[in-house]
């Protein structure tokens, strides 16, 4: 067994933790080369005293002279560089074997798809990467030579159920359908009076998982199910009238795969992170990843239920933009990004979030979105787009 050269993307993140607690447990199996931030300087250099990196990269000039400092007495040897163009250097790397692309939003794309262009194993986190431009990553990967390894708990579910197939890769031939399973977030059951007056601090309250703002919003949304939709149509090369999504409140069936002859495969287990992480870490092998194990009986019943598409539009939202075309996709992902921001800062209300993207989806439809030049560009108009109308709205009828 070789030692795998690490860079972990957004370590300082609710996935970035997870994955260096796993990393912690088989110092045989991994070595950390980067680790990056964008403001949590203190928090990274914590880590980077712990986990001795040759390199870290944070967002700005001022960030990187106060992780110098930080590090000048315990860790001196860390090179410390900033901006968008070092964490690509970092994810492309000639040592580095393995990265884990743990940024969240549109900002983890560019290092994301500079690790695929390099040919290597890609633990993907990032969801919004592959939302954004999920054909040229999947591209990069396959003439590149490299691996890309599902992080996201349900897509890494149906990665452990599907076979291989000649070229090493997830092989769906024999599936009827991928089904994603969606916990219903904290407003499962609410009414839509409560979800008007939803606080921040509401959203992301999820019942069974612990994870960054951005996507405890989306979670609260149903668009987090959305993007993983998308996101499962790049991974399995599947149309979206073969996938399907439940709601299963208990967070134990991480997904499944239906077969032709009827068969439903299933991957089970604790609503920890560190599972999938470990499991991608670690393909095709299997190593401990400090979760508890699974108790059927304490957890006694388990239930599903259809997705309720009026309360969350946001779902609907997505498969109507998978539908549409990658331009929708992008402006979907970008105008979502704005709304959540706005809300998490007090400035939007909660149902108001779909308003945004219906409104961006509207105003950009048929955008161009055929290079990657075109893709940034069309991010950045409906980030405008988005925040224009969220900024029209009225301030009682928005917050
Ligand atoms: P967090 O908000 O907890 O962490 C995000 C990380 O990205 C932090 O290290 C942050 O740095 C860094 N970051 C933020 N903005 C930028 C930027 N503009 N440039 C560079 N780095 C940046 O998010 P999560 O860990 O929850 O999520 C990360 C990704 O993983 C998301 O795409 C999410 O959808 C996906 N994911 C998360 C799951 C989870 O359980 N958390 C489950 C499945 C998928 P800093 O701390 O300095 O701000
Ligand atoms: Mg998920």
């Amino acid at each position: 067994m070789s030692v795998q050269n690490l860079t972990l993307l957004g370590a300082t993140g609710s996935i970035g933790s997870s994955t260096l607690d796993v990393v912690a447990r088989h110092p045989e199996r991994f070595r950390v080369h980067a680790l990056t931030a964008h403001r949590r300087i203190d928090e990274l250099a914590e880590l980077c005293r712990r986990f001795r990196p040759d390199r870290a990269v944070v967002a700005d000039a001022d960030s990187a002279i106060r992780l110098r400092t930080l590090l000048a007495a315990e860790h001196p040897a860390c090179v410390v560089d900033h901006g968008a163009a070092a964490l690509c250097e970092v994810a492309s790397a000639p040592e580095v074997d393995t990265v884990m692309a743990a940024i969240v939003g549109g900002a983890g794309l560019a290092p994301g798809l500079a690790a695929a262009r390099a040919g290597k194993r890609i633990l993907l986190a990032n969801k919004e990467a592959l939302v954004m431009a999920g054909d040229l990553m999947l591209d990069a990967v396959a003439r590149s030579g490299g691996l890309l390894l599902p992080v996201d708990s349900e897509h890494n579910a149906i990665f452990q159920c599907l076979p291989l197939d000649a070229h090493a890769r997830a092989d769906t031939s024999r599936v009827r359908r991928l089904v994603l399973t969606a916990s219903g977030g904290p407003f499962r059951t609410a009414s839509l009076d409560r979800m008007r007056a939803a606080t921040p601090d509401q959203a992301c309250a999820h019942p069974n998982w612990s994870m960054g703002r951005k996507i405890s919003v989306d979670s609260a949304t149903l668009m987090n199910k959305g993007l993983e939709v998308i996101e499962a149509r790049w991974l399995f090369g599947v149309t979206a009238e073969r996938i399907g999504v439940v709601v299963h409140p208990q967070s134990v069936v991480h997904s499944m795969v239906e077969y032709i002859d009827g068969s439903v495969l299933a991957q089970m287990g604790q609503p920890d992170m560190r599972t999938p992480i470990a499991s991608a870490l670690a393909w095709p092998a299997r190593i401990d990843a400090g979760v508890k194990p699974l108790d059927l009986t304490a957890v006694g019943t388990l239930t599903f239920e259809p997705p309720d598409f009026v309360r969350f539009p946001c779902l609907q939202l997505a498969f109507d933009a998978l539908a549409a075309g990658p331009w929708a996709s992008i402006a979907l992902n970008a105008a979502n990004e704005i709304a959540v921001e706005r809300f998490l800062a007090g400035r939007l209300g909660f149902l108001a979030i779909a308003d945004a993207i219906r409104a961006t989806l509207d105003a950009l439809a048929g955008s161009a979105a055929d290079s990657i030049d075109a893709i940034f560009e069309l991010d950045a108009r409906a980030r405008r787009v988005s925040a224009d109308f969220i900024d029209r709205q009225p301030r009682a009828a928005a917050c």
